[in-house]
């Protein structure tokens, strides 16, 4: 199973998107791992967007992000790094699917609700990142069987 990380992003907690959003996650059978509300600074923020770092928006993000607490979210689920980054969509949320997160609840290309890992080498440092190990957590899903065959609960 891979583990992956979803920020919800300022817009997310500000217009009370909170529980919808992790509905969705939640429908679709991923496993909740790890949760927590922060406040995000430069130090942080530089590092987790550091691939953006010669972009001309970079400054008014980071001013985003630091504008609101966030929640950090970690998910567990076969395939969940991109099973997680398809149901939030693609990054424009005018241009993303109707049906995903920002398809359906954004109007930005930059206040677009959340993030997630893209890779799974990144998730696994994203994951680090914002999350202590004792604040993550392991346990059995009861009604695993059923939501996955024998050999996918393996893998
Ligand atoms: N972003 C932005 N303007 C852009 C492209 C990206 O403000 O033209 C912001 C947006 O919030 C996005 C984040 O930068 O989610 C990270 O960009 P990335 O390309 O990694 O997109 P993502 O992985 O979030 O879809
Ligand atoms: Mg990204």
């Amino acid at each position: 199973m891979e583990r992956t990380l979803v920020l919800l992003k300022p817009g997310a907690v500000q217009r009370g998107y909170i529980g919808e959003i992790i509905t969705r996650f939640e429908k679709k059978g991923l496993k909740l791992v790890g949760a927590k509300m922060m406040n995000l600074n430069d130090e942080i923020l530089n590092e987790h967007y550091a691939h953006l770092a010669d972009k001309a928006f970079f400054n008014d993000l980071k001013s985003f992000m630091k504008s609101n607490p966030v929640i950090a979210l970690c998910w567990e689920g076969l395939d969940a790094v991109s099973v997680v980054r398809r149901i939030c969509g693609t990054t424009n949320s005018r241009d993303a699917e109707l049906g995903t997160i920002r398809g359906d609840l954004g109007m930005s290309g930059s206040a677009n609700l959340v993030h997630a890992s893209d890779i799974l080498d990144n998730a696994k440092v994203e994951i680090k990142r914002f999350f202590l190990p004792e604040e993550l957590f392991s346990y059995e899903m009861a009604f695993c069987n059923f939501l996955y065959s024998t050999d996918e609960i393996s893998q």
